[in-house]
């Protein structure tokens, strides 16, 4: 136990530390998942390889004119065993993976689904959100009127013993998952926990996993788990239509300007292309074929993600060291050690993550909001912050982590003394 001088003095050095980092009047921004410049860099190319007289595909479909609601076929062939989708029931569509999520779950709450007619609107929705999970997962369900209920994660997934018994409720209609290197915390679902999610029973007949694998072939090393094919594992346990599996390139090519994936059981492709069809003619065919083009095959994109971990890697390690040598050796923080996607989790002592953010805004390091991982903004025990790495230089990361980890100091010390 330290003792109240100690601490006293411990605060004193923290609080002597932030003034000295405040001082330097920086701007730095950890706050959202976004590409730096040089991960974007990696990818020009893609944009002069279509022009006006080599439109075609190589099954011969003029990419500039409507049509082919599900996507092109050889780009779903390319990315269907990276995926782990049969490429028949993988859809490519337009620029954003969350876009198809949206579009989904609005067509279920309006015309029930592929498994069952009746509209999840019709009566309470609820959707199970692991937590600390994606902000904007949760959003858009709550903008659409579903309940959201937490449900905690361990370092394999989510807990499917407490999943089961809220899916006894029938309004519970699925659960929201980042299987792959989650969005906030880096862990990957492993392939026993995504059998239990598969087999779960669920009161709710269309009771849906929201497989969001936005990060699935993004390593940073280079020993690194495979992608689950939970549509295997789903059809395996009698629930061949329960998992919607979504993705995108934003983060492989163009953040906002990459292609978007969907992918199902066979029932729910054809409900969702039925669906689909009635909104949109297709989606934008030239910038499918610039990236079948600029990839080649699936090993294109397999070298091409090695590159982003050259440039990403060394600013995950540099969080990861300053957090290591600023708290390391105390008690006032844990975090997590990502092998890939595009975020770190830091907890700190209970109720400071609030006070920590606004230190750091005040120092001029933007910190994703506070309570932002959890359903409509409201961290319980206010003591998670999500920490992205990935768009500012490798010196500005080392520095915001420097930052990052006074704040931590100063607070913890102030809560422990208050
Ligand atoms: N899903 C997750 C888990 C994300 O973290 C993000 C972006 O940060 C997205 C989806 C957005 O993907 P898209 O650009 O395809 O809409």
């Amino acid at each position: 136990m330290t003792s109240t001088p100690d601490l006293e003095s411990e605060l004193e050095q923290a609080s002597r530390a932030y003034e000295e980092f405040a001082s330097r009047g920086l701007d730095l921004d950890i706050t959202r998942g976004k590409p730096g410049s040089e991960q974007l860099d990696l990818s020009d190319a893609l944009l002069g390889l279509v022009t006006g007289d080599d439109a075609r595909t190589p099954s011969g479909v003029d990419a500039r004119n409507y049509g082919g609601i599900d996507g092109i076929i050889e780009l779903r062939e390319l990315f269907s065993p990276l995926l782990k989708v049969p490429a028949d029931q993988l859809l490519a569509g337009g620029n954003a993976s969350l876009t198809l999520m949206g579009q989904a779950l609005t067509f279920a709450l309006l015309h029930g689904t592929a498994v069952d007619g009746t509209p999840w609107g019709a009566g309470p929705h609820k959707l199970l959100c692991p937590v600390p999970g994606y902000d904007r997962h949760f959003t858009l369900a709550e903008s659409l009127g579903f309940e959201l209920l937490s449900i905690p994660m361990d370092d394999e997934g989510p807990i499917v013993a407490e999943a089961q018994r809220l899916a006894e409720d029938p309004s519970v209609k699925g659960m929201w998952l980042v299987p792959m290197y989650s969005n906030p915390t880096g862990i990957t679902i492993t392939e026993e926990r995504a059998a239990e999610l598969a087999a779960m029973p669920a009161a709710a007949p269309d009771f849906t996993l929201l497989w969001d694998n936005a990060y699935g072939l993004h390593h940073l090393r280079e020993t690194h788990p495979e992608p689950v094919d939970i549509l295997s594992l789903c059809a395996e346990a009698g629930h061949p239509e329960r998992p919607w599996i979504f993705a995108s390139t934003s983060k492989i090519t163009h953040a906002g300007a990459g292609v978007s994936f969907f992918g199902a059981g066979p029932e729910t492709m054809r409900w969702f292309i039925a669906n689909l069809g009635k909104i949109a003619i297709g989606p934008d065919k030239v910038n499918q074929l610039r990236h079948l083009r600029f990839f080649g095959d699936a090993d294109g994109v397999v070298a091409h993600m090695r590159k982003h971990a050259e440039i990403i890697a060394p600013k995950f390690d540099a969080v990861l060291d300053a957090l290591e040598q600023g708290l390391g050796s105390t008690e006032l923080a844990t975090w997590t050690k990502p092998d890939g996607g595009y975020f770190i989790t830091l907890t700190t002592l209970e109720g400071t993550a609030e006070r920590i953010v606004k230190l750091a805004a005040e120092a001029g390091v933007k910190l994703t909001p506070a309570g932002a991982t959890h359903p409509y903004g409201i961290d319980p025990a206010g003591n998670v912050i999500r920490i992205a790495p990935t768009m500012p230089s490798l010196a500005e990361v080392e520095l915001a982590a420097e930052g990052l980890v006074a704040c931590v100091k100063l607070a913890s010390y102030e809560k422990l003394l208050a």
